[in-house]
């Protein structure tokens, strides 16, 4: 993807994410080749990048979705994917998402709480409809990942222990708004190890068993997503590695798999580009200013998180170029506006280009508009094509609401 980056930078401008849709394809084959022969639905985790070409991309090579917002649902039906592959996750739903999700008519209702369940009851019971739902268990395992990341432990906020779980399937059974049909669990984010999730599916396939003991007949068994990418040098976990421990534990039920992944999927498909303002050294440390910012990619400020940065077009390993540590620090007015410390960079001048890897995913879903920044622009590239998903922001879009009511106020 270095191909035309400093070209598609220029026209497009910085700071910029680009993202790879080639990259993109070819991870959503690798999984679903490794599903072959069983049935499965991978439900591609909108949060992770949420850009409606994105979604339609991964729509039209024959993936679902994971929401968690009724927000994300209607991304998802706007960018064409079929209502009965979407599901809609998340600890806390409020009535009119709950009556739009029913309303539409999406596959699953993924419930994360008793009180859920209830409130999810009385909204279909209203509408005369019943709803079908899955239940997020909480196994209690932990998934070995950054604490910020993890979800799987009871001292997590997310799913229910395996009693409550079937205590609230045994009420879901006998309930006429309700449908249990699927079970789900979701131990963490960027997991690099397989034991955990093999162990959760083991546990969780039990518990389908025992329902399926008391004609409780679970059809979906959703492994949640999770799965880590390479950002430095992790160790990462195969696909066919994955898709094995899953059939191992779910032998002899017949189930269809469904699976979550959102950063599997982009985080590595996107780069995000960003230029130099300036240097600045003082007698600790060089510090290298561009003009991306935390608003425009968080990681890094809120988990501590790794990003490879490389200076686009600068690598030619001559004397004049060596390579110094430097910080590569926003214009934000915050100390933790940075997007990698002690990053070794050739002397950089105005205007050079940063290429910060591994961006597509977390990266413009987590963006804000804080300091009054408008939010970069989203470029794709597909074979020879480059093209513009989102234009980058104005100062009249971040306005514009808060113009309208001045103008109200005033009449
Ligand atoms: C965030 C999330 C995902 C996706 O996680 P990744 O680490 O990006 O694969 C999947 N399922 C649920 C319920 C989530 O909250």
């Amino acid at each position: 993807m270095s191909m035309d980056i400093k070209e598609i930078a220029e026209q497009y401008g910085t700071p910029l994410y680009v993202y790879d849709f080639d990259y993109i394809e070819e991870r959503y084959s690798s999984l679903k080749d490794a599903f072959a022969g069983k049935k499965s639905l991978i439900n591609y985790a909108v949060k992770a990048n949420s850009n409606l070409s994105v979604i339609a991309h991964l729509a039209k090579l024959g993936a679902g979705a994971d929401c968690v917002s009724i927000g994300e649902v209607k991304r998802a039906l706007s960018a064409g994917v079929s209502k009965y592959k979407i599901i809609f996750s998340g600890v806390g739903k409020r009535d009119e998402e709950i009556r739009a999700a029913l309303e539409y008519d999406i596959l699953l209702i993924n419930l994360e709480s008793e009180a859920e369940m209830k409130r999810v009851e009385m909204v279909a019971k209203a509408l005369g409809k019943e709803a079908r739902i899955s239940i997020r268990v909480n196994p209690n395992i932990d998934p070995q990942t950054h604490p910020y990341i993890s979800t799987g432990l009871h001292e997590n906020k997310f799913g229910v222990e395996i009693e409550m779980a079937k205590r609230m399937y045994i009420y879901a059974k006998k309930s006429e708004f309700l449908n249990p049909v699927g079970i789900h669990f979701h131990i963490g984010s960027q997991l690099t190890k397989l034991e955990p999730i093999a162990e959760a599916c083991g546990i969780v396939a039990d518990l389908v068993r025992s329902l399926k003991a008391i004609d409780i007949d679970i059809k979906f068994f959703d492994v949640g997503g999770g799965i880590g990418v390479v950002y430095d040098d992790e160790q990462t976990i195969a696909p066919q590695a994955y898709t094995d421990a899953i059939f191992q534990a779910t032998k002899g039920l017949d189930v269809t798999i469904l699976c979550e992944p959102g950063r599997y999927m982009v985080a590595n498909a996107g780069v995000f580009l960003t230029k130099v303002l300036y240097e600045k050294v003082n007698e600790e440390k060089r510090f290298v200013i561009v003009d991306g910012a935390m608003n425009d990619l968080i990681r890094p400020s809120l988990y501590n998180a790794y990003h490879r940065i490389e200076a686009v077009a600068k690598e030619a390993d001559t004397p004049e170029n060596k390579k110094t540590p430097a910080d590569v620090v926003g214009p934000v007015c915050e100390s933790g506006d940075f997007l990698g410390k002690n990053v070794p960079l050739p002397p950089l001048e105005h205007n050079d280009l940063l290429a910060v890897h591994s961006a597509g995913a977390y990266g413009f879903t987590m963006a804000s508009n804080y300091n009054t920044r408008p939010k970069p622009a989203e470029v794709a590239i597909q074979g020879d094509k480059v093209k513009l998903i989102r234009k980058r922001e104005t100062y009249e879009d971040q306005v514009r609401l808060e113009l309208e009511c001045m103008e109200e106020s005033a009449e």
